[in-house]
């Protein structure tokens, strides 16, 4: 299995990608090319920074509403007590100073792909030569009936990091030992496969450590089976026995709606009424920039070329992290800057004819079950009949000794060190 802390995570990124050192580039044309960058997130910022990077010559800027961006990964161990808001809140003001990025922090509101315009919230355009978009994912606020954007508070996705997270740690704290949490988990595709079920064993964690070991976790679940499935239900049964129930579409029979003044959801199955907590975490789609642009096909995500992450629809954007088809890629921080590398890549080519190498990408997803208990699945991925295709995969086993878990666990705060610091600074 590849293990990994801080400095191998930024060291494989560039490995893999064969070059991230792209030595110094000829600018061709007369000015510098232009590149806007949409989003800064873990496709975005990471985008951003290496097509800057090393005096590229081109100038990038940044548009990105927040001024400070929050994690969503992570965010789990905030619900689990691990981790606090600051230490999963990052500024983007290294990315201004260090690389000369300029950020612009307001919404795009719509792009002009003839014009190669990007609108601004305050009504101001910027012109590109090439457009990376990464505006990750829009919930299906109507995928939940009786649920939407009217409930967040009173049930809460925590899909998204920030006030969601409080919301959600907020209300996980209050449930009394006996009470219920209902969890409706995704249909697939959606942001991190992992997420819903590393947050089950967060919610159990913070309950058992508060001595509320009688309260219960149901997760009504549309799929059939879940990422890391196996390894996950092993954990529930060690370290949380009782606590936590998964129940598949095929027995529940459905969603058939939900009652947000009572807490109430009920199935074609069952009623739980009165719940502790109900967290639903809807379907998903990507962000409406790059829809209402016409990036997306009818999944609601945008094709791209498996070789550069062009998008199939335009060859002046590029499309990266959640919000693109990634073939067998799951959608995930990692490999939303696994895929921003080689967009960068590519940019560079085109803008500042740097060599290019064959597009290579990798990914893992860990997932902490209990203290010093981290499981993990991922891969190594490349161009290959017309998708991202997965060449080498890993998933953790069941009955793994404790010292893999633990060591499995350094790896995943090594991760999170190296991925924000190679977002970031
Ligand atoms: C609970 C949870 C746990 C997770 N755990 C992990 C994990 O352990 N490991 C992992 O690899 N991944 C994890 N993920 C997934 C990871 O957070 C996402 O896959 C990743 O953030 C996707 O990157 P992105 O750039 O596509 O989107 P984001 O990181 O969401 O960034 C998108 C950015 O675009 C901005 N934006 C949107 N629209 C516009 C617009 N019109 N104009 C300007 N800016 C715009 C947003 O403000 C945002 O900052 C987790 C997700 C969740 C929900």
């Amino acid at each position: 299995m590849i293990k990994l802390d801080r400095r191998a995570f930024i060291g494989g990124s560039a490995t893999a990608l064969g070059t991230l050192a792209f030595g110094a580039p000829t600018v061709l044309g007369q000015g510098k090319p232009r590149v806007v960058v949409i989003g800064g997130g873990a496709g975005g910022a990471t985008a951003a920074k290496y097509i800057a990077k090393d005096a590229s010559g081109i100038e990038v800027t940044l548009v990105e509403p927040a001024k400070q961006f929050i994690t969503c990964f992570h965010s789990n161990l905030v619900l689990g007590g691990y981790k606090k808001m600051d230490a999963i809140t990052h500024t983007y003001d290294r990315l201004a100073s260090a690389y000369g990025i300029k950020l612009n922090h307001q919404a795009a509101v719509s792009i002009d792909r003839d014009r190669k315009q990007v609108k601004l919230a305050d009504g101001s355009v910027l012109d590109y030569d090439r457009l990376v978009v990464s505006p990750g994912i829009d919930l299906k606020y109507d995928s939940v009936p009786g649920w939407g954007l009217a409930h967040e508070e009173t049930m809460p996705h925590g899909w998204k990091a920030g006030r969601q997270t409080e919301v959600l740690k907020a209300r996980l704290d209050a449930v009394p030992d006996g009470g219920v949490i209902v969890m409706i988990a995704p249909p697939n595709p959606y942001r991190c496969p992992p997420g819903p079920y590393e947050r089950v064993s967060m919610m159990a964690h913070t309950l058992k450590a508060a001595g509320k070991s009688k309260a219960k976790i149901i997760i009504l679940d549309p799929k059939d089976a879940f990422s890391k499935q196996g390894v996950f239900q092993e954990g529930w049964e060690k370290h949380y026995p009782g606590m936590v129930e998964w129940i598949n579409a095929k027995i529940y029979d459905g969603i058939k709606s939900v009652d947000p003044k009572t807490n109430t959801v009920v199935t074609g199955f069952e009623s739980y009424t009165n719940a502790a907590l109900v967290n639903v975490i809807p379907a998903q789609m990507a962000g409406a920039i790059a829809r209402d642009a016409g990036l997306a096909n009818d999944s609601g995500f945008c094709p791209i070329d498996p070789a550069s992450m062009k998008s199939a629809k335009d060859a002046n954007i590029y499309v990266v992290g959640d919000a693109c088809i990634p073939g067998d890629m799951p959608k995930s921080a990692f490999s939303a800057n696994s895929q921003a590398k080689v967009a960068a890549l590519m940019v560079r080519g085109e803008l500042a004819k740097t060599p290019t190498f064959p597009a290579r990408y990798t990914n893992t997803c860990w997932s902490l079950i209990e203290t010093d208990d981290t499981i993990k699945v991922g891969g190594r991925y490349e161009a290959k009949d017309g998708k991202i295709t997965a060449v080498e995969t890993f998933v953790s086993k069941p009955g793994e000794t404790a010292q893999v878990r633990k060591e499995t666990s350094t790896e995943n705060i090594g991760w999170y060190s190296g991925i924000t610091a190679d977002m970031f600074s």
